[in-house]
């Protein structure tokens, strides 16, 4: 087991914390793609469409609307409304809460801002599934969805649709929606995304004289430009710099930073459990 002493202490010694966190801090969370709870949750789906994973099924090609937000009002309960409580992420906010802290994500679960976490310090920069955006796009504007979801779910027939009147269609152009999950170009990053980027930039410039430790949870090599490489680069050009980087499969840390990294195999829930409790 990593030292935990030594997280807690570079921890404490912060003056500031960029927390980065990854596909493999939602898997740590519980939120499984794939495997029991996704199988009988999704069996009709499994049955009627030969779905595998709650990956791939997000680019199944339903052929029609009803089918497809049928389909997608379990998606999202099963990611993001019924998971608004999570122990990992809570010990994770009580271990920065009174720090000065700053959150990147590619998760779109909500996991940070449903467990504490001010929403105005978390950058979600791949969307979240709790909102809805136009699919063409015709504007950026973004809407929220718990409604209508948790509208669907009680609404979906034994053919596994949706009625055609609770089918959303943008209030703009009359297109189709989507979701706002960046799969391709279509995605729409509205004002706040924006405005949540410069913040971001900005914590980070106006930082970098100080003590900062980059947290990094569950971050492989799907789209490692995003968090991993600017974390590494970061902790390279700035010796008041440190990283902790927990990943069970892929924790190496680049030569040149060593000696101010600490890489963690261990399980990222019994870590953070255990830091969290000695103070
Ligand atoms: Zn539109």
């Amino acid at each position: 087991m990593v030292d935990i002493k030594k997280i807690r202490d570079w921890i404490n010694k912060a003056d500031a914390i960029i927390i980065g966190g990854g596909a493999g801090l939602s898997d740590a969370a519980g939120i499984h793609y794939n495997g029991e709870k996704f199988e009988h949750d999704f069996k009709d789906w499994i049955k009627k469409y030969g779905i595998k994973d709650l990956y791939t099924s997000s680019f199944y090609p339903f052929k029609t609307e009803e089918e497809k937000w049928a389909y997608w009002a379990k998606h999202i309960y099963f990611s993001y409304y019924e998971r608004k409580h999570i122990d990992l992420y809570k010990n994770l906010f009580n271990l920065v809460k009174d720090k000065n802290y700053f959150v990147i994500t590619t998760n779109t679960d909500g996991g940070f801002i449903n467990n504490g976490f001010d929403k105005d310090k978390v950058f979600e920069i791949q969307g979240s599934y709790s909102k809805l955006q136009c699919s063409t796009p015709c504007h950026n504007k973004l809407y929220d969805n718990e409604k209508q979801v948790k509208e669907w779910l009680s609404n979906i027939d034994k053919d596994l649709k949706i009625p055609t009147s609770l089918v959303p269609k943008c209030p703009v152009c009359g297109e189709n929606m989507s979701v706002n999950l960046r799969c391709d170009d279509t995605f729409v990053e509205d004002d706040n995304w924006y405005n949540m980027q410069s913040k971001y930039t900005d914590f980070i410039k106006n930082n970098s004289d100080k003590k900062v430790l980059l947290l990094e949870f569950g971050i492989g090599f799907n789209t490692p430009g995003i968090i991993r490489f600017p974390f590494e680069e970061m902790t390279f050009t700035h010796n008041n710099f440190r990283l902790i980087r927990f990943n069970d499969k892929y924790a190496m840390i680049p030569d040149e930073i060593k000696d101010r990294s600490i890489p963690v195999t261990d399980s990222i829930s019994e870590v953070i459990d255990l830091v969290e409790k000695i103070k």
